[in-house]
């Protein structure tokens, strides 16, 4: 089994590509689904962020509003560390899990989608490192009509990830997502195809 670790900037194209290597054959984990299904209800990171950042986070019914809990760490460097140590371990200890499984169910190519890969020190659970990059002026324009954030917004998300430069110098494979879909298919293809992983569709 091969592992593939995809990170990539907000907005540089990881969902798409993890969307066209799923066509390929691959298996994806998504690392930020994992850490939502952790922080619902009887999750197990729930109680420890639910005493952590108390009230202002957790709604009535009980359930986390991430939002919310974004806006907090999103303000302070130290609760967003803080929130990270809760998390990070956690969401390694279920991809690990999955990983385990899908070797014994003879999967050929597991993708873990995960925007902090470097950050969270998981590159050392993946075979490759895949990064997606885009130019800024093309990012911003994603973010601005995808998401609907303004200009501020998207150039203070960008600006409090790691730089793109960083994040490349750890990449086996680097996927510029700056062209047509079609394009795009076909660059992730030719990876694909380096590689002789076994095709689904043939
Ligand atoms: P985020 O970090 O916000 O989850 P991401 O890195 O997963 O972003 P995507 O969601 O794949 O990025 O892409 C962001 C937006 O850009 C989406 O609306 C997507 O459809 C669009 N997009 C990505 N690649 C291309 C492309 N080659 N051509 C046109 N649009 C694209």
């Amino acid at each position: 089994m091969r592992v593939i670790g995809l990170t990539g900037g907000i907005g540089s194209g990881k969902t798409t590509v993890a969307r066209l290597l799923k066509e390929l054959g691959a298996v994806v984990m998504d690392t930020d689904k994992i850490g939502h299904e952790l922080l619902e209800p009887g999750g197990q990171a729930y109680q420890e962020v639910a005493d952590a950042f108390g009230r202002q986070v957790v709604e009535p019914d009980g359930w986390i509003n991430r939002r919310k809990l974004a806006e907090v760490v999103f303000d302070s460097s130290s609760d967003l560390a803080y929130l990270n140590r809760i998390m990070h371990p956690l969401i390694g200890d279920v991809v690990r899990s999955r990983m385990e499984q899908y070797r014994r169910q003879g999967v050929e190519v597991v993708v873990i989608e995960a925007p902090l890969l470097i950050e969270a020190r998981w590159t050392s659970m993946v075979d490759e490192v895949w990064v997606t990059v885009a130019p800024e002026g093309v990012v911003l324009e994603r973010l601005e009509q995808g998401m609907g954030l303004s200009r501020e917004e998207a150039e203070a998300r960008i600006r409090s990830q790691l730089a793109q430069t960083e994040r490349v110098k750890h990449a086996t494979a680097v996927i510029d997502t700056d062209c047509s879909l079609d394009e795009l298919e076909a660059r992730v293809a030719e990876q694909w195809r380096q590689r002789r992983f076994d095709s689904r569709q043939k």
